[in-house]
């Protein structure tokens, strides 16, 4: 089991990752979310052990890896450029990884010089051990790639040079996957593919993975748990469905896109001023009177506090099964069906507090 314990770095002396902690249970995938340059990528590195942390440790089983390189810890990565070695087969670019693994473990000398065989080499040139390439038509099998052995990679489309990519990580066994934003070169349809795919593998292998993205959408649809990562902090860790239900901040509800996110002012008898007017949230902090407050206003929801609010309809976008409705004060609903552009509409929201603003 991977134990991050109070990992910190700081890059031009600006804290970028602060006193982080999480684990990777036994065949748990995790999802690490946060914006472009949130040190998501860092943390990869830090874990594969090409680039130290500060303070803190990294752990497998209890076990501190630092005194072990990267090649020999077990890892395996998937980066969103793919990797690949261009010059090589689809059979050839899996084997690599067997052949990695192998160097570090048995026979070193003997097989570096193949191993320099294998990279100079072009098709059909290269020593294959039955072992060998059972396991890579296993990989290649388990992420639908049968009988592309022969091809070239650079022929590949950028869907199937990332199952290429996700085989040679697979071939060696590793003990950890890691993904670093794989399917960001993707387009929408072909990501959602993938992403269904790459979750049935990994449950499937009951591979532990760690799995980078700034894409929320990405995150709930291959995380069993969500880590949100802001301002170099774990800001909120749990199961889509309960960071879904409970963002706990102003900025974690934006950045999820949960509901709509207002502002007001605490007023002595528990209600909030906003520009919508004033709302009684339901608040699991206590607040002075006049503190800024965030409230989240969800649309629909039965239970807890609700608000009925007249509201004029400014804009009708069409989205998939439903109509995107923009209304005043920049509130966003969806509705079945579309109401008229500069009509008045009643909304029911449940608000809840989402602390100080
Ligand atoms: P993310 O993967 O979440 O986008 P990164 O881990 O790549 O974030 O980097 C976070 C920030 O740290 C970057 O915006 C960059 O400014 C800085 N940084 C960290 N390490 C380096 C490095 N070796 N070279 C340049 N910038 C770095
Ligand atoms: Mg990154």
């Amino acid at each position: 089991m991977l134990t991050i314990s109070h990992v910190s770095k700081t890059y031009e002396n600006q804290p970028l990752l602060t006193d982080v902690s999480l684990t990777v249970g036994a065949g748990e995938t995790i999802c690490l979310l946060g914006a472009s340059g949130s040190g998501k990528s860092t943390l990869l590195r830090i874990i594969a052990g090409l680039e130290p942390p500060e303070a803190g440790r990294v752990l497998w089983d209890g076990a501190d890896l630092a005194p072990i390189p990267p090649h020999v810890r077990d890892f395996g990565l998937v980066f969103q450029d793919y990797a690949l070695f261009p010059h090589l087969t689809v059979f050839e670019n899996v084997a690599f990884g067997l052949r990695m693994k192998s160097n570090t473990k048995t026979q070193k000398h003997k097989d570096m010089k193949q191993n320099k065989r294998l990279v100079s080499s072009s098709l059909g040139a290269f020593v294959v051990n039955p072992k060998l390439s059972e396991r890579v038509a296993e990989v290649l099998e388990l992420v639908n790639l049968t009988d592309f052995g022969n091809r070239r990679v650079t022929d590949l489309s950028g869907g199937e040079q990332q199952r290429v990519a996700l085989a040679r990580a697979l071939a060696p066994h590793p003990r950890l996957l890691m993904f670093d934003e794989p399917l960001g070169a993707l387009d929408r349809t072909l990501k959602e593919e993938l992403l269904h795919e790459l979750r049935a593998i990994l449950h499937r292998t009951q591979i532990p993975a760690i799995y980078v993205t700034h894409d929320q959408e990405e995150a709930f649809a291959i995380a069993d748990r969500i880590l949100l990562l802001h301002e170099g902090i774990i800001l909120r860790e749990g199961t889509p469905a309960d960071v879904w239900s409970d963002p706990q901040s102003a900025w974690a509800a934006r950045f999820l896109g949960v509901g709509n996110v207002i502002e007001g002012k605490m007023n002595g008898d528990g209600r909030v001023e906003t520009e919508l007017g004033f709302l009684r949230p339901l608040c699991k902090h206590n607040h002075v009177v006049g503190e800024r407050v965030a409230l989240l206003l969800r649309q629909g929801r039965k239970g807890g506090r609700v608000a009925r609010l007249k509201m004029s309809v400014e804009d009708v976008l069409f989205s998939r099964e439903q109509f995107e409705v923009r209304l005043g004060g920049g509130i966003v609903i969806q509705m079945v069906r579309p109401p008229k552009v500069g009509s008045k509409i009643l909304v029911t929201f449940r608000v809840e507090c989402l602390g100080h603003a």
